[in-house]
């Protein structure tokens, strides 16, 4: 009998969540590893929006679906936690019941283990309930917690989240790590050879049903943001062969029909001469209907008229772009990533290449240390007046950043001590008079939009 193990994404505890193409996707690799090994992987997806039998309640709102796959998580109210008593809006736990839940733990008999992955840091509530929850089902299974949260407050991890082991050595789990840790835990590791042939990439499969998938063609990121995490996660920036992501997308969309992707590079378009130019020629020349999402944003200085044409050819229809301010002297000093000019002439490009102006969304970050109200407001209007469609991101203050003390010394919140602070609903590094001069922003952020449509 092959060893029975369980891979759990856990909940969102959050004022706002929001289904972008978000899949567990480290786990995914995971599952898919441990059924090449032998292992029984039993896969629980606390943000599964099709899972079936889920209870009904006043206090509850179910799943709603958008364009391409994305849309509103199942979702239920329930009070926040005493440290956010003060922030009056509406606290929810996103994903399916905890009934469901349990009833998919208890169908799994005598797991071997439990491996918990986690993400946003100030999500870490979910991760201590399915910890908890399994504990009680499967209490002679060690639980093992691994993913950002665990990686970023490892402390935090090791003392709260209830886990037996937090695997802090990678963000995207790679298997010699797991492997060692499962030896550790004197698990063994199966040598049974699989009958049917190994799914060669994350085991989208495993899920109840997915409208789209994930790909990951590079880890990491050259540049060195200030408020990034992304080069303590990966010190490293590594790539795939462009041609093994070619093939990778064709498999889903032969075998399951998948039309829908959703990149989760940091830096896509990097080097794109030698990876994402062949890889994208490599769609174009399938002559397959592909459509392509950006949900972590493109760089802006890399979309010349070229890639812009590649970019529409190759079937990309939703385009973010990493600007975050309009500030150059800003950008001098966070990020170096955009010069004078730049922003202007991608967006032209991504224009005269066919996007509509509803299809480019620029970030705009809000709520840096330091920042002025005056500054996002300017950063806003200057998106609109270039042509596209400006998205306010809320800036969270991630441990191990370079703006991480700053955002410490500028906090009225204990950053330090709490990750529920680190919530990018709260704008944690801004005063109550600069929160005030939000809804305004909001406002002409609408009013752009509403001109784009
Ligand atoms: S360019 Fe983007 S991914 Fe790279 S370090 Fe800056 S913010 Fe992070």
């Amino acid at each position: 009998m092959r060893p029975n193990i369980i891979l759990i994404n856990p909940w969102i505890y959050d004022f706002a969540a929001y289904d972008l193409w978000s899949k567990p996707l480290g786990l995914l690799y995971i599952a898919g590893h441990l059924k090449k090994l032998g292992f029984n992987v039993r896969l629980i997806d606390c943000l599964d929006v099709h899972h079936p039998g889920m209870e009904t309640g006043p206090s509850i709102f179910n799943a709603t679906r958008r364009r391409y796959g994305t849309g509103k998580y199942r979702r239920q109210r329930i009070g926040a936690p005493p440290v956010l008593g003060d922030i009056k809006r509406a606290y929810n736990r996103y994903g399916i019941s905890t009934q469901a839940f349990v009833r998919e733990l208890e169908k799994i008999d005598a797991p071997c283990a439990i491996l918990v992955t986690s993400l946003m840091t100030y999500w870490y509530p979910g991760v201590m309930e399915a910890i908890s929850l399994s504990r009680e089902i499967h209490p002679d299974a060690p639980v093992i917690l691994g993913g950002i949260y665990a990686r970023l407050c490892n402390e935090h991890a090791a003392k709260y989240s209830g886990a037996d082991y937090i695997s802090a050595e990678t963000a995207l789990p790679d298997m010699d790590s797991i492997i060692s840790i499962l030896n550790k835990l004197n698990i063994a590791i199966p040598d049974m050879p699989l009958e049917e042939s190994p799914l060669p990439y994350p085991a989208f499969n495993l899920l109840s049903r997915f409208d789209y998938v994930c790909v990951l063609t590079s880890t990491g990121c050259p540049y060195r943001c200030q408020y990034c995490a992304s080069s303590y996660l990966y010190p490293e920036f590594s790539r795939r062969e462009p041609v093994e992501t070619t093939g990778e997308i064709l498999y889903w969309n032969r075998e399951y029909g998948i039309s829908d992707f959703a990149f989760y590079d940091d830096a896509l378009l990097v080097d794109s001469e030698r990876h994402a130019v062949p890889l994208l020629e490599g769609i174009i020349n399938s002559g397959l209907e592909i459509r392509f999402h950006t949900p972590n944003a493109l760089h802006v200085r890399e979309i010349s008229r070229e890639m812009a044409g590649l970019l529409h050819a190759s079937g990309f229809r939703t385009i973010r772009l990493g600007l975050e301010t309009s500030d150059m002297d800003r950008h001098n000093s966070l990020d170096r990533k955009i010069s004078e000019g730049d922003f202007e002439k991608a967006v032209q490009h991504l224009i005269k290449a066919g996007f509509k102006k509803n299809d480019i969304g620029a970030y705009v970050l809000i709520g840096l240390p330091g920042q002025s109200v005056k500054s996002v407001e300017d950063t806003i209007k200057f998106i609109g007046d270039a042509g596209a469609v400006p998205y306010l991101a809320e800036y969270s203050p991630i441990p191990h950043t370079v703006l991480w003390d700053k955002s410490l010394e500028s906090s009225p919140y204990d950053l330090a001590n709490e990750p529920l602070f680190h919530n990018n609903t709260l704008l944690p590094c801004w005063d109550e008079d600069k929160r005030q001069g939000v809804p305004a922003l909001r406002l002409i952020v609408r009013a752009i939009k509403e001109k784009c449509r």
